[in-house]
């Protein structure tokens, strides 16, 4: 396999966890980044399978000691980033990597490493985002016993559009709209990456953001409104 990093970006609320999830499903020899976080986890997630869950101190200490290739403060909240060493593994185990980070991972990451594969997830719709982000409110709180205000939701809905105008910078772009039809998309282009030509070149090159295409093109212009 030929090593390839996959960074998958999207706001919060569209749907990437759930899409990378089917993706890894279906897809071979594709290694996830496990990143560090100093959020608490949610619903049933696990140390070390979802995130590693560390503190404020630990990161901090992470950070002078040079471990990380990424990281950054989201919603200026809690540090996220993905460490030099999940590179190395990846490489050592003759896997392409796939990085689930936020649009600042993503520059800091298309910057050092330009050959990296950029993918930017989006909703269909505000309205449609807002109802993600309600449901997925709704695990938070009863993982944190905090309630998520109408305050949060307002913000990150706010951070979303934010987000958007980063779209540009990536190369592929998909609408999170019916699911099955972005895993078959999201699968389309790793595997076109790879250099399957079967079958799922013509779906990647839709996706591309150099075609700009007409559901692309619609989901931006509802963001505009
Ligand atoms: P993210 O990782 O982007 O923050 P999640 O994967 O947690 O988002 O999804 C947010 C919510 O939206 C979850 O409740 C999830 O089940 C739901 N969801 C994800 N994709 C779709 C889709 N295509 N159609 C309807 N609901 C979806
Ligand atoms: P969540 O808390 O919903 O799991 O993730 C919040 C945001 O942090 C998402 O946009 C996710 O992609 C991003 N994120 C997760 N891990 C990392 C990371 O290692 N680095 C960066 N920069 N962002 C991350």
């Amino acid at each position: 396999m030929a090593g390839i990093l996959f960074i998958i970006s999207a706001p919060s609320g569209s749907g990437k966890s759930t899409l990378v999830n089917q993706l890894r499903s279906l897809v071979e020899g594709l290694d996830f980044s496990i990143s560090y976080t100093t959020r608490a986890p949610r619903g049933s997630e696990e140390n070390g399978r979802e995130y590693h869950f560390i503190t404020r101190e630990e990161f901090e200490g992470m950070i002078a000691a040079g471990d990380f290739l990424e990281w950054a403060e989201v919603f200026g909240k809690d540090y996220y980033g993905t460490a030099v060493a999940a590179l190395d593994h990846a490489k050592q185990a003759g896997k392409d990597l796939l990085l689930d980070i936020d649009v600042q991972g993503g520059a800091q990451v298309m910057k050092k490493l330009p050959h990296a594969v950029s993918i930017f997830v989006l909703p269909p719709s505000p309205e449609i985002l807002e109802g993600r982000l309600r449901r997925r409110s709704e695990a938070e709180e009863a993982a944190s016993k905090i309630p998520i205000t109408e305050e949060t939701i307002q913000k990150r809905l706010a951070v979303a559009k934010n987000e958007l105008k980063r779209i540009w910078d990536y190369k592929y772009a998909l609408v999170n709209n019916v699911l099955d039809q972005a895993v078959i998309e999201l699968r389309a282009i790793v595997l076109s990456e790879r250099g399957v030509r079967d079958g799922v070149q013509s779906i990647a090159s839709s996706c591309r953001t150099d075609s700009a295409s007409s559901k692309l093109r619609a989901a931006l212009s509802a963001f505009q409104n």
